[in-house]
């Protein structure tokens, strides 16, 4: 687990190898080789903030995303282990995701609300079309803005969780997520109450809030603006990033982002 306080971290992996680049140190971790004949993607992997293993949920993601899919990859592992007010530094620049073909935001930053640095974040994608993938936290971050521009990108609002259940989990009838077990359970996880489905979102799969018997979506994919964003608010604990079902719905969301299902 990352150590508290005001810390920063950046890793970039290129041609399938894996460098992170530590404050006093380096790591070298040989990763799959995907298949050669696609065109290399060039990904910015956001994975930063509060109460998640995020250098476990990097690794798992890099391995499994990068035995499919090639991708050179950007790294920013930043924030706090504790703080949920972090402003994190890789949208410091107007134009910080220009040079990448997809952003996924795996981040947990609850109480930053500021409406420009939201929008930075935001505008980005559409002034540079580049789609996202958006992963558990993410649907909690920018929690106490009032605008709601991060929300309508995400393609829900939620505020809230259950307390940590095996999940069973619903897949909708959709090419995207066809052929998963239709069987699955999470291993244990938190279930996002999700407010409100913002128009343009399409849902994958449900799940049934134990306590009240309410389906909320738990992966769904949305277009706005021409940016195609694909959400999942599962992935709290290491259990359910390890789950190969799981993985493999993130290779699929990954790929319908960058548009080669
Ligand atoms: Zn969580």
């Amino acid at each position: 687990m990352a150590r508290p306080g005001g810390w920063e971290r950046r890793a970039v992996i290129r041609g399938g190898r894996l460098a992170v680049l530590l404050l006093t140190a380096s790591v070298m971790v040989a990763a799959q080789q995907p298949p050669a004949a696609e065109p290399r993607v060039k990904a910015l992997l956001i994975s930063a903030g509060a109460f998640h293993d995020y250098l476990h949920q990097s690794r798992v993601f890099v391995e499994a995303v990068g035995a499919a899919v090639p991708v050179d990859w950007t790294i920013a592992l930043q924030g706090s282990a504790r703080g949920t007010t972090t402003r994190y530094p890789i949208y410091g620049r107007p134009d910080w995701a220009a040079e990448f073909d997809i952003v996924v935001h795996n981040e947990c930053s609850a109480d930053v609300g500021d409406p420009a640095f939201i929008r930075r974040i935001t505008e980005a994608h559409r002034t540079s079309r580049v789609p996202a993938m958006v992963v558990h936290c993410a649907m909690h971050s920018y929690r106490s803005a009032t605008v709601d521009d991060w929300r309508e990108f995400l393609g829900v609002t939620s505020r809230v969780h259950t307390p940590q259940f095996r999940i069973p989990v619903q897949w909708v009838d959709d090419p995207i997520v066809r052929g998963l077990p239709a069987d699955w359970t999470t291993p244990m996880d938190e279930l996002y109450v999700i407010e409100k489905v913002w128009p343009g979102v399409r849902p994958l799969a449900t799940a049934v809030d134990y306590r009240d018997q309410q389906a909320y979506p738990v992966a769904w994919v949305h277009e706005i603006d021409g940016v195609r964003v694909f959400g999942t608010t599962l992935g709290h604990g290491s259990v359910t990033w390890d789950d190969p079902v799981y993985q493999q719905l993130l290779v699929r969301g990954f790929r319908w982002a960058i548009g080669r299902p």
